[in-house]
Parts: structure tokens; sequence; C-alpha cells
């Protein structure tokens, strides 16, 4: 099959959250970036943006309450068109989108119906959803007539039978207002299983992996000949793991006893369980691993609780999906945590033995160096399932994706095959 990216341009990808603005440019043929930064602190004080082009930095600062519309004009204006091959060189915009609800399977080109459908999940991302629309708006001004895709968190776990996304909730939750497990870190995990894939030397649809994105967001799929069939993260990305600053699976019970008898408002609630729990809350010191990783070996025994919590809860959901599965070829961990922590790979897969996993300290050490040509497989040659370590790369997917529509196929797209520099 001819490569359908051969001359595909660069893809400017957009990752609009309520106060920041992730944008890079990439080549949907290899993965990688010409240009990376972020407008922070947007609709506030003092909004900055900062960049990286051809291994410098920058950073500027923008004009009180500047919002996404300004960040986008300032990358046309002041950064691209400075840089005018650049500007030329962008064929499309793709758009992380963290919530499709039930109506994206896939990757899509945008339009009046889908900005629609976006429009319809935002009870569903009440954050995050409002935000992308508002940077759909701000790229189609700033690059008319160029084509805009959507790249949905969400629709990679699709695939999930209904047995694995129902809640035990009375059914009609689900009918009339959607409640139901979504999952999210998609295009991550469908990174990673075909990286795995790849690894293995086997075809997507011959693998089962699960697959652990632990960053400040952590959450874990099982993955079915390549599709995925049960996922961590539930309605909201609260669930599940335990995460940064936010709690993972807890007694429902304890929302109506800090409700009814502590007289927690919901806004209370929600803070104390997105922002105020996870690492953050058992450790009371941070919510950044590496930090509580040097903490502990220091001897703080909040730190350390905090981390063997988050070991032995991910050892838990491990072993739950060898039940979804059966069969697993290989566990895959990947976003900060994953990739960098040789403490947690090996504090996690030391409880695993029993279900074969068996770590290569040599490898496993050296992973975290991120030395020259690391290793992806760090689990004993006797280790079955298999232990991989596999960067993520999120951008590489959204920008591949949008490429490969804007060339004219529209069907599901496969997350690339070939490691990237
Ligand atoms: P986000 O979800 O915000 O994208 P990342 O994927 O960047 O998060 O992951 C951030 C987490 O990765 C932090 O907890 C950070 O401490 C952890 N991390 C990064 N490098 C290391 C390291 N060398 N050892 C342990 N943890 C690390």
């Amino acid at each position: 099959m001819p490569d359908k990216l051969a001359n595909s341009g660069q893809v400017l990808v957009l990752n609009c959250g309520s106060s920041s603005l992730k944008f890079a440019l990439i080549d949907p043929r290899n993965g990688n970036a010409s240009l990376s930064g972020l407008g922070d602190a947007l609709g506030h004080s003092a909004p900055t943006v900062s960049w990286k082009i051809g291994g410098d930095k920058h950073s500027a600062t923008l004009k009180e309450g500047a919002k996404h519309t300004e960040v986008i004009e300032f990358v046309v204006t002041n950064i691209l068109a400075a840089q005018g091959a650049l500007l030329q060189d962008v064929s499309a915009i793709g758009h992380r989108i963290v919530h499709g609800g039930e109506k994206f399977s896939h990757s899509v080109r945008i339009n009046d119906q889908v900005i629609r459908a976006i429009q319809d999940c935002v009870a569903l991302a009440p954050l995050h959803n409002p935000a992308h629309l508002q940077g759909i708006e701000a790229a189609t001004k700033a690059f008319p007539g160029l084509p805009q895709i959507a790249v949905f968190d969400t629709a990679f776990h699709q695939t999930m039978p209904r047995q694995a996304y129902i809640y035990a909730l009375p059914y009609e939750l689900y009918e009339e207002h959607g409640i139901r497990r979504y999952g999210m870190h998609g295009t991550s995990h469908r990174f990673v299983a075909e990286r795995a894939a790849a690894i293995l030397g086997k075809a997507r649809a011959d693998v089962n992996i699960i697959s652990a994105h632990l960053g400040n967001g952590a959450s874990i799929a099982a993955i079915q000949a390549g599709k995925s069939v049960d996922t961590s993260m539930g309605l909201t990305p609260m669930e599940g793991l335990v995460m940064g600053t936010r709690c993972g699976d807890i007694d429902p019970g304890i929302l109506l006893h800090l409700g009814v008898r502590l007289d927690y408002c919901a806004k209370e609630i929600n803070d104390l369980l997105n922002k105020k729990s996870g690492l953050l809350g058992i450790s009371q010191l941070s919510n950044d691993c590496r930090a509580l990783e040097q903490a502990a070996a220091e001897g703080h025994r909040g730190a350390q609780l905090a981390l063997d919590i988050f070991c032995y809860r991910l050892a838990k959901y491990i072993a739950s999906y060898h039940a979804v599965l059966s069969m697993v070829d290989a566990l895959v961990f990947t976003g900060g945590i994953g990739e960098n922590s040789s403490w947690i790979r090996e504090n996690v897969l030391k409880r695993l033995r029993g279900l074969g996993y068996q770590i290569n300290q040599v490898r496993n050490l050296e992973m975290r160096f991120g030395a020259e040509g690391a290793i992806e497989d760090v689990s004993d040659d006797s280790s079955s399932p298999k232990v991989l370590v596999i960067p993520t790369n999120e951008e590489w997917v959204i920008a591949r994706d949008a490429a490969q529509i804007i060339n004219g196929d529209d069907s599901p797209v496969p997350a690339p095959l070939a490691g990237g520099d």
C-alpha cells in the first residue's frame, strides 16, 4: 500500500485546557516536533506563552485576560510567520478532545455537526470540552479553510463491552443521562499497544496488552486483539488508580459521609477528590512521584505510604485485568512515572510474580536513566508476560490521524508503528 502520509505537510496539534493551550507542529510521518509550546495562565492577569523551536527556548507575556484566540494569533503571527516556511507547511490542525461520549469511536474531520456533538458532550467534561470548542473557533479564524481534525481521548475505549462500561446503578441513569464508563487516555493506550505489538513482532490483532499510563493522571487499559475491552477511568477521570492528586477508587459511601455528616458542599467534595487526594493527600507532601521517592529514601513515612499504596493498587488492577484478558502478551508502562520510575515498576512487579512476571533488574534500571538506545523490554527472557516501557506520544497519533483523514482515509485510524526519533 502506498504511504498516504508521504506528501503530508506538518500538523499543528492543539490541546486546549480551561486556562492553558499546548501546541506542537508535528511531522505525521515520524512524530518529530519542529515547534512545541504552551500558553499558560489564560484568562488571568499575566498570561504567558513559552515555546521551543530548533532547540532554542523562548517566552513572552500576553496582554491581561488573553485566552486561546490570542495564543493562536501569537503562534501564527509571532512564531510561524516569523519562520515563513513553517506556516506554509501547516496542512491541518489536530485537536485533542477529552470527551466524545458515545458519539465518536474514531477521529473525525471537524464540521458543524461534529462541533454540535462536542457541545452535546459538555456535560460529561464541563472543564475540557468548552475549552476545546474555544480552540476550534480560534483555529478556524486563524487558519480559514485549513482542515481541522478532532481526536478523542474516549474514542479508543468505545470497543468496551457493556459488562465493562455499565455501572451497577439503575439502568435509566445510563439511558437518560449517559452515566457509564467512558475511559480516558485512549490516544496514549492506543499508541503504546501498537508499539508493543511491533516490538513483539506480531500483528495488532494478535496481541493482548495491559497498558498502564502513569502520569499525574493515571489509567490502565485491558487491550484484547488490539481493542480496548476495559479501562480504569470511568464517567470522569477520577475513578481507578491512585493519581497525583485524584483519589481513584473509593467507597461511594464516603461522598455521602462527607456531604451529610461533615457538611461538605459539592464543590468542596470535588476539590477534595480531584485536587487534594491521591499521592498528595496520602503523603501530605507532594503529588510528584520523583519528589516522593526522594523523600521516602530519606525516611519520610507519608511519602513511603503514598508510594506503597500507589503500587499496591496498581498491582491489584493489573492482576484483575488478567481475568479480563485470560491471556496477556505484555504489560506496558508509559507516562512520566511509567517511563521513568524503575522503583515503581519493580515494586509493582514483585507483587505479580505469581502471574509469571519476572523483572530484569539491570534492564529496569537502565531505562530509568533514559540511556541511548533505551531498552524497551525490562523483563527477563523467561518472563511471560513481557514487561515493556514505551514512551507515549499522543501528539504523533493526533498528527497522524489528521494527516490520514485529510489524505482521504476517513476509516478508523491505526496508531503509528514505526519508532520516533
Ligand atoms: P501528566 O499527566 O501531567 O502529563 P507526566 O506524564 O508528565 O504527567 O508525569 C508526571 C509524573 O512523572 C510526576 O509524578 C513525576 O514525578 C513523574 N516522573 C517524571 N520523571 C520521573 C523519575 N525520573 N522518577 C520518578 N517519577 C518521575
